[in-house]
């Protein structure tokens, strides 16, 4: 019997391709619900998904494993909408948005040549090997500045729009990684489900089988055949997966946690206005980094109004009316009728180093799986599970 701990990605993922294998296994999971960091709270005729989210249909693990056209998927528009020191002003892809070519030929922000540059980047990531990656041993802030781009498209489009994936300023993430998503955000889209970001472990959760998950067993202390529950359950295991986070792996293996991590803030706001389902860059605050009106991408997200996401980078937290007086300097008086909502404090966001393709067995029968084996999305997530379940199932 194989037992997973952590119903997150990783651990629903390894689930479900070893029920497609015929191998036994359960799934024990802390919390009442499957997710992990994915989930989203249904209140007040709103879903707020724990720290704004994106779901790409595109992914490679994604295309392999789930049927998409199940989760009603809504997309943002390609690009982003970006304040300029006066006003916002999009940019976007002309091959996605055809419409917009004569703004790309004399753009409102960078160059024609930056625009040339953005092309001659996206063919290049088209020719990579994105079921192999390796890190690229450069960080993602090097290799953009290297690349030729423009100051100003660096600091108003780029860095900002990036800064909001890899939630961090530095942007010290391995430009492998980089290059991986500027490849998937032009061969896909941003997406939102119906149901919230939730609806994506959902629907892992029913491949897997309500009945191969224990939800609300925390795991205390792993032996190797058995495995202790802090209710003082105890079960056998042949082969143990620990699907959870990068420190509590540690620590059931005796080891230091050298992963570390990354945080951020979501606020939550409703709008009577409607906005452009575009993401909102503001690249010259220190307290918020993007906004997006997820009700106008996805209308389930709201009963009434817009509902408003307004994110920052990093652990500092700031009250509702310090975050709307902020977005009073950029959205003016289209903000001035918002109300605040709800705030989350998404204390461990994405781990803050991982390393490509290191899941595995450090001690015989334990073996570890999650993003930070491969990177930090739901794509890295689900193929460090795959891998693992194909490695277990031989
Ligand atoms: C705010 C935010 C924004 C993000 N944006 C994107 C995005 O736009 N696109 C993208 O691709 N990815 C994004 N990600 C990253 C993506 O969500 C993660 O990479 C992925 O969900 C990680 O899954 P996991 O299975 O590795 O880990 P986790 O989700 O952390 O799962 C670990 C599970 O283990 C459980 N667990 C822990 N300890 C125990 C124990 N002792 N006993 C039992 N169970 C335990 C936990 O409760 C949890 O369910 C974002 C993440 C966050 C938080």
């Amino acid at each position: 019997m194989v037992v997973i701990i952590g119903a997150g990605i990783s651990g629903l993922t390894c689930g479900a391709y070893l029920k497609k294998n015929g191998i036994d296994f359960t799934i024990y999971e802390k919390s009442s619900h499957p997710g992990g960091r994915v989930h989203t709270e249904a209140n007040d005729g709103y879903l707020y998904d724990l720290g704004f989210q994106v779901f790409n249909p595109m992914y490679p693990e994604v295309k392999r494993l789930l049927s998409t056209w199940k989760l009603g998927l809504k997309r943002f528009n390609s690009g982003a909408k970006v304040f300029n020191g006066e006003k916002f002003v999009s940019i976007d892809d002309p091959r996605k948005s055809p419409g917009t070519i004569f703004k790309t030929l004399r753009p409102e922000i960078g160059t024609f040549r930056d625009r040339m540059k953005l092309y001659k980047l996206s063919k290049e990531c088209k020719k990579m090997d994105i079921e192999n990656l390796q890190s690229a041993n450069q960080s993602t802030h090097d290799f953009l500045h290297g690349y030729g781009f423009s100051d100003e498209i660096l600091d108003l489009f780029l860095f900002p729009f990036v800064r909001g994936i890899f939630l961090e300023k530095k942007l010290n993430t391995d430009a492998s990684f980089f290059k991986f998503v500027f490849r998937m955000f032009n061969d896909g889209y941003a997406t939102l489900p119906k149901g919230g970001m939730k609806s994506v472990p959902e629907h892992l959760e029913k491949m897997v089988g309500k009945k191969n998950i224990q939800y609300n067993y925390e795991v205390s202390k792993i032996k190797k055949d058995k495995i202790v529950f802090t209710n003082g359950a105890q079960v056998p295991a042949d082969k143990i997966v620990l699907a959870c986070d990068p420190e509590v792996t540690s620590e059931f293996l005796g080891q230091v946690n050298k992963v570390g991590k990354k945080s951020t803030n979501t606020y939550y706001f409703n709008s009577p206005k409607s906005f452009d389902k575009y993401l909102y860059l503001i690249p010259d605050s220190d307290k918020i980094n993007h906004v997006a009106f997820l009700s106008d991408v996805q209308r389930k997200y709201s009963k009434s109004g817009t509902l408003v996401s307004v994110s920052s980078i990093g652990a500092s937290s700031f009250k509702g009316a310090t975050i709307l007086d902020e977005c009073k300097k950029y959205f003016g008086d289209d903000c001035k009728d918002w109300t605040f909502l709800k705030s989350f404090k998404i204390s461990y966001a994405l781990p803050a180093k991982f390393s490509y393709g290191s899941e595995g067995d450090q001690v015989k029968n334990i073996y570890f799986i999650g993003d930070y084996t491969q990177d930090p999305s739901v794509n890295g997530a689900m193929k460090s599970g795959r891998l693992l379940a194909e490695k277990l199932s031989r």
